[in-house]
């Protein structure tokens, strides 16, 4: 029986953890759950599943065995598995901390790698650092057993705009961009799907996660999502994991890794695969944040940015093109603002500024 923390249980990520943790109660225990402030939620799930103790960084509240900080919570309880799914860098601590005492810590947070991957990387040696993002889990698929790697491939369905006339892009509503053909994901990532920024911040994580330099990351559009990623070897051969684009498959194989558990069944009969090179008129931003990658730190001021544009374009304040306007406008302000603190700065701190500065251009 393997004793589980779930950081991030009111999402969706934390959710469908928590789904395949219920089809299989003879394998896995929650013995803490986390998140921002939907205390309704983590209350009903700490009543289904028998948890005594929690985090809430709104609403802590010690008596209830409500925890402020995730550091707190992950002191506080016994455990084998921490998955990390709760958004920004608040859990670095806790995962970092999970992985330097031996735990096996499945990722699903992606801007820890994207802001602070060498520090996580580092800590991983005494732990084990399991994927869950579902082109990383197909590579460290893939990579089982190989050693003898050229290069790593993603694939990208495109997201909800992928149809959309280039000219009309730009007044794209929200409701458009929430539309995901393939995938149920939260909101935050359904619109870096649409911008492709999502897949931008994908090969830096494969970057940091597999230790390869940015030649050795490619992208393709692959519309059917069911390749999530493949690993072409010093041979020219190429070995792809296929599955139906379904969360819960990343899930299960993360936390029983190195085991498989029975899930859905899957037929490749009668399905199309088609791979074209992604169209970096209609993803700007992609190709934005490609090439500035070189730029230290460069990845942890963007995802700040993004948070933040995203967030002000969910909420209705700005249109699809202001969003790319702004994004834009932030990036062009990276050297000034990297060259005038670059000795007081850390991962955390550059993406603090990329908030910082973004806010200030949206005037929040
Ligand atoms: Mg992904």
């Amino acid at each position: 029986m393997k004793r589980v923390i779930i950081l991030g249980s009111t999402g969706s990520i934390g959710t469908q953890t928590l789904n395949v943790i219920s089809r299989n109660l003879s394998n896995f225990k929650v013995v803490g759950l986390s998140c921002n402030s939907n205390i309704e939620l983590l209350n009903a799930q700490r009543e289904k599943y028998g948890v005594e103790f929690a985090c809430c960084k709104c609403l802590p509240d010690k008596d209830k065995g409500i925890f402020a900080t995730e550091s707190e919570l992950i002191g506080a309880v016994k455990y084998d598995i921490l998955v990390a799914a709760s958004g920004g860098v608040d859990s670095l601590d806790a995962v970092v901390t999970s992985l330097l005492n031996g735990k096996a810590v499945c990722i699903a947070n992606k801007e820890l790698l994207v802001c602070a991957g060498e520090h996580v990387m580092a800590a991983s040696h005494k732990g084990r650092l399991i994927p869950v993002d579902s082109e990383h889990s197909a590579i460290y698929q893939c990579l089982q057993g190989e050693s003898e790697i050229d290069s790593v491939t993603l694939t990208c369905s495109g997201g909800a705009l992928r149809n959309m006339p280039i000219e009309k892009l730009s007044d794209a509503t929200v409701e458009d961009v929430l539309k995901h053909p393939n995938w149920v994901m939260g909101k935050k990532i359904t619109v870096d799907c649409a911008t492709m920024m999502n897949k931008a911040f994908e090969v830096i994580e494969a970057m940091c996660l597999f230790g390869l330099p940015k030649e050795k990351v490619h992208v393709v559009m692959h519309k059917e999502s069911l390749v999530h990623g493949y690993v072409t070897f010093k041979d020219g051969s190429i070995k792809a994991l296929i599955s139906p684009p379904n969360m819960e498959l990343p899930i299960a194989y993360a936390l029983n890794y190195p085991n498989r558990i029975e899930n859905i069944n899957f037929d490749l009969s009668g399905k199309t695969l088609t791979f074209t090179e992604p169209d970096i008129e209609r993803y700007p931003l992609f190709k934005l944040v490609l090439d500035n990658l070189d730029k230290p730190l460069f990845p942890s001021f963007i995802a700040g940015v993004d948070e933040i544009v995203v967030d002000h374009f969910l909420k209705g304040f700005i249109s699809y093109g202001e969003m790319h306007k702004i994004i834009n406008r932030a990036v062009l302000m990276y050297d000034k603002v990297y060259e005038s603190n670059a000795n007081s700065y850390s991962p955390i701190g550059l993406y603090e500024c990329g908030r910082k500065v973004v806010k200030k251009l949206l005037r929040i």
